[in-house]
């Protein structure tokens, strides 16, 4: 049985998410598959047994209980990947330790009910501009949500120490835009990239990098698919999908203009930029290109590994409905980048040891390239 499904579609079950689940790390195969623990109308055979069970925790049939006491994760490092309970965690224990900068919110509930969590760090000074960063909306690159954990996590620690160019702004960083695939991705299917949407009667999955509306479904099955089975499925129409649809009402419906938007991929060490669709280049292509070296320069100068900078279409293939070609000409962020992080050699497997070094380069490309931008 698919725990995760199986939360829309029988209201006689529960699902009970216990201390140990909470804190379990993702290597142990088993804590995983024990992500959640069902308890069938069956199994509670008697008066007692329930009135037991229910003096012990709330129990509302179909509905993912969580524990009230929050404590702190133990598990939150960049040692290893971790499950979505754990990022979680880690983006409240910001906001609850550092309130005057952190702020969690939820911009919206995927297919199978999980909160998109977004964390916003921002010194609330009127004058910002406001900077996008997501994370596993291809739910097996697990590299790019530690990565964007990182960035969060040294931003708020070092927040008195760091430039304005990072400061001065109001940061939007979603770790796992994608968290029902996330957990797929532990619990069963590792090299799951899709969402978990139900067409046709079954989980087929959309990619949701191809949901977005600029483009969407142009350059037929060249630049994603029709069909509900293929990876690059792009659903039945543009913002078909809640977890799409977050991204665009959240950047839609702000305040504050955009001036950047990354969106964090592996593996193949690109820093890219629109055209994904489109034969030639974006008005902005300089400037792009030139903010996109700044990054790749100070990721060469960390660790020696070699990003290429180039536009999508160019460097990988014809990709349709993006988020980057969408942020870059419906929402008008200038600075649209998807940034493909490590490794061309172990692909989406990348070895727990390397995330660290990841981590680094990607910081320190980061800074420098928001240097640039503020100097543009
Ligand atoms: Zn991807």
């Amino acid at each position: 049985m698919d725990p995760a499904c199986s939360q829309h579609k029988n209201n006689e079950v529960f699902f009970i998410y216990s201390d140990k689940d909470e804190e379990s790390p993702e290597e142990s195969p088993q804590s995983a598959q024990l992500e959640s623990t069902e308890i069938s109308t069956q199994t509670m055979r008697s008066s007692t047994d329930r009135r037991a069970m229910l003096t012990k925790l709330p129990l509302i049939p179909g509905i993912v209980l969580h524990h009230k006491k929050r404590k702190k994760t133990k598990f939150m490092n960049w040692k290893r990947y971790h499950r979505l309970n754990v990022i979680y965690s880690f983006l409240e224990d910001l906001e609850r330790d550092f309130p005057a900068i952190c702020t969690v919110s939820v911009i919206g509930k995927s297919v199978e009910g999980r909160s998109i969590k977004m964390l916003k760090i921002s010194n609330s000074n009127a004058a910002n501009e406001a900077i996008w960063v997501d994370a596993a909306i291809h739910s097996r690159e697990w590299i790019s949500t530690a990565v964007v954990t990182y960035i969060a996590n040294y931003i708020v620690k070092n927040f008195k120490s760091l430039p304005s160019s990072i400061t001065d702004k109001d940061w939007h960083i979603v770790p796992v835009l994608n968290p029902d695939g996330y957990e797929y991705t532990h619990t069963r299917d590792r090299m799951w990239r899709k969402n978990r949407a139900r067409y046709g009667g079954k989980c087929c999955g959309v990619d949701l990098n191809r949901n977005f509306s600029y483009g969407w479904g142009n350059n037929g099955e060249e630049g994603s698919s029709k069909e509900p089975t293929s990876v690059f499925y792009r659903g039945p129409e543009p913002f078909s999908e809640p977890e799409s649809m977050a991204v665009r009402d959240t950047i839609l419906g702000s305040t504050t203009p955009f001036k950047v938007f990354l969106s964090f991929h592996s593996y193949f060490e690109l820093i890219i930029f629109p055209w994904g669709c489109r034969d030639e280049i974006p008005p902005d292509y300089l400037n792009l290109l030139e903010g996109g070296a700044v990054m790749s320069r100070a990721i060469y100068e960390t660790n020696g590994k070699s990003y290429k900078v180039g536009n999508t279409k160019d460097l990988t293939y014809t990709a349709c409905g993006t988020s980057t070609d969408w942020s870059y000409s419906i929402a008008k962020i200038p600075y649209s980048y998807m940034v493909e992080l490590r490794s061309r050699k172990y692909r989406f497997r990348l070895p727990k040891e390397q995330i660290i070094e990841t981590c680094t380069e990607i910081w320190n490309g980061l800074s420098s390239f928001m240097e640039y931008v503020d100097d543009h």
